[in-house]
């Protein structure tokens, strides 16, 4: 794999964050590589960096890394989960489910892997990506003890070391899962739905102390610090069913998220903040904004939301819709969710249905945001469906392959690509067909229309003749 960045981050040491170099007024070659990807100044990342709006996901260990920049002033991102179960998939399973994620456009990959081999899996994973790479550390600590309610803080702070000196670029941490919002979770049909919340809730109450990750916070910035890992404050008691969406436990939690955020920042740590979940359509909006007010403006990366409970099989349609809403009133990054989500874990086909699913999402948020370019591939597919030019539409879907397998179901071979219609219409009642030949008719039209000048109608008089002026007395 190319080392992309190896040059940049030979000699960095010290605080070798984004943030730190941002408020600086340094612009390093990582924020000139995410200006140019998103048509912006180098200035004006340099500033949203600072300001902690954007962060740009670049552990200084992921030499293999392409980065770019998640915020609201970046086109919106798409996450894609792969990682194994304890009852399913290995490494070449997760390494296709990679290349596949990075094939069909996920802009970052977040390994959740918690069966066996969990740092090898992940080894492999970053040194064969170029797009930023997160986890959940929880995941792997829990692997590595036989009974959770046995570790020690200092063995997650280690854990978090390891993961970081491979090269893991976020890392979602549920800090804000505290125990004054545990007794609201009461009133919830499914109390906590995040594997990482509810496990840092076990081992508060066997314990009956704080959560480790809230009160070991200041040693997990040091880390962050060395190597430049992004945080990503974890929603661990994000709603999970309508029920319970918007509900005092979870703005309780995003309270927490945003003392942390402030914390964070004073060490030039860079923040996202994640969200919910399950949310009705009509509560999204005002969910993305609580968020901006609470979190001072820090990257919102929003899992779905699902607008609706019961789509079962096909949940990446149900949340890519909250998706799309979430993405347009402010989220600046997706995670997607696949047709398998609460059923099974995906497979490859799954991977690619969520991703496609969701770059429609954030490409429609996008459009309707007015992001630089964003509508230029749309333009282009629209001249290539008028002009029936079949290849050119295929390249300019956001996957080609699903789009030429289904063109060539019914109409297959070279000769159909110049075909002027599809098996939808049929060359009869191809409507692009008959609107050109319209058109044609009508221009012809239009030129017989054109009146031949008058010698007394020019320019100079505006048009009208000697008798008007008479007429209007000038
Ligand atoms: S046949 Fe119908 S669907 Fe196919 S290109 Fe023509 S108008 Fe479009």
């Amino acid at each position: 794999m190319n080392k992309f960045r190896s040059d940049w981050v030979r000699d960095r040491q010290g605080n070798v964050t984004q943030m730190h170099y941002a408020r600086q007024g340094i612009i390093t070659p990582e924020m000139r590589h995410v200006a140019e990807q998103e048509s912006l100044e180098p200035e004006l990342i340099c500033k949203e960096v600072a300001e902690g709006r954007m962060v740009i996901p670049a552990n200084i260990c992921h030499v293999e890394l392409e980065p770019l920049a998640i915020g609201i002033a970046s086109r919106c991102k798409i996450n894609a989960n792969i990682g194994n179960s304890q009852i399913s998939s290995g490494l070449d399973e997760e390494l296709e489910k990679l290349a596949l994620s990075i094939k069909y456009g996920a802009d970052t990959v977040m390994d959740l892997s918690t069966g066996k081999d969990i740092a090898k899996i992940r080894n492999n994973i970053i040194r064969n990506s170029p797009v930023p790479i997160g986890t959940v550390p929880i995941y792997e600590v829990v692997e590595r003890v036989p009974d959770v309610r046995d570790l020690k803080p200092e063995f997650i702070l280690q854990v978090i070391e390891e993961q970081a000196k491979q090269g893991v670029d976020y890392m979602t941490v549920h800090c804000g899962v505290v125990r004054k919002v545990l007794p609201l979770i009461e009133s919830r049909i499914t109390k906590i739905v995040s594997r990482g919340g509810a496990l840092m809730a076990q081992w508060m109450l066997h314990h009956d102390q704080e959560n480790p990750l809230y009160t070991h916070f200041d040693q997990l910035l040091e880390i962050c610090k060395r190597y430049d890992v992004t945080l990503s404050l974890g929603d661990g008691l994000r709603p999970g069913c309508l029920h319970d969406a918007s509900d005092a436990a979870q703005f309780t939690e995003l309270d927490v998220l945003g003392e942390l955020t402030e914390r964070a920042w004073k060490h030039d740590v860079q923040v996202m903040i994640e969200g919910p979940g399950h949310v009705p359509m009509d509560q999204i909006e005002m969910n993305m904004a609580k968020e901006r007010e609470v979190c001072h403006d820090a990257p919102f990366y929003v899992l779905g939301p699902l607008v609706t409970d019961i789509a079962a099989g096909y949940d990446h349609i149900a949340s890519a819709i909250g998706g799309a809403i979430a993405a347009w009133k402010g989220a600046s990054m997706l995670c997607y969710v696949t047709p398998k989500e609460h059923l099974g874990l995906p497979n490859a086909e799954d991977v690619r249905n969520g991703i496609i699913a969701y770059k429609i999402a954030a490409h429609a948020a996008d459009i309707a945001r007015h992001r630089p370019g964003a509508q230029d591939q749309d333009d282009a597919m629209s001249r290539a469906r008028y002009s029936f030019d079949w290849n050119r539409q295929f390249e300019l879907a956001l996957d080609p392959d699903r789009a030429r397998e289904y063109h060539d179901e019914t109409l297959p071979g070279e000769a159909h690509k110049k075909a002027e219609f599809c098996s939808m219409c049929g060359p009869r009642f191809c409507a692009y067909k008959l609107s050109q030949e319209v058109s044609e008719k009508s221009k012809e039209l239009a030129d017989k229309m054109i009146p031949t000048a008058c010698p007394e109608t020019t320019p100079a008089n505006n048009g009208h003749t000697a008798e008007d002026k008479h007429a209007v007395g000038e």
